[in-house]
Order: structure tokens, then sequence, then C-alpha cells
């Protein structure tokens, strides 16, 4: 019996984890995904990471698209009224 030892290599946590981002991203080369995906069939605790990472990108990713939502015209005509407010402010500054 040989022992596949590229195979073996792939077969650890520590390994699945360096690539989990590059593999949840889907950058992964489809060999190491594959080797990716066996190792999560089998490890509970690169799972629970892989969960983990998942949720947190899905977080980032909501964030993302509500800032996206504000219109640059929106933000800008927003900055003009605050810099307004701060002069006339600027005239009464004991009142
Ligand atoms: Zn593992």
């Amino acid at each position: 019996m040989s022992d596949p030892v590229g195979h073996e290599a792939h077969d650890d946590c520590s390994w699945v984890l360096e690539r989990l981002y590059q593999f949840l991203d889907g950058e992964c080369p489809e060999v190491e995904a594959d080797d990716i995906r066996h190792h999560l069939d089998a490890c509970d605790r690169c799972v629970e990471d892989a969960d983990a990472v998942l949720a947190l990108k899905a977080l980032v990713q909501r964030c993302c698209r509500q800032s996206a939502t504000a219109p640059p015209e929106l933000r800008l005509r927003l900055t003009t009224q605050y810099s307004r407010v701060s002069i006339t402010r600027i005239e009464f500054p004991h009142a």
C-alpha cells in the first residue's frame, strides 16, 4: 500500500484553516478546494470555523451594501449642509 504523501499533508487542520478564506471566496484552485471539502466532511472543528467565517463575511457584506445605497450626491449635499450649520454656529459661539 503506497502512502500518498501530498494528500497526507492536505489532511491537516492548519492547512485547511490557512486556506479557509480563499476557499470560501471561491479563490482556491479546484484541487485544493476538493481537499478542503473532504477535510470539512470529516472535521467538526474546521466546519465550526468555516461557519464563523461565513457569518462574519455575511455581516461585512451587509454593511458594505448598506453604505453603498447612499448615492454620492446625497452624501455631498449632507456634507455641504453640515459645513453650513457649522459656519452659522461659529457666529454665535456663546449661544
Ligand atoms: Zn480540521
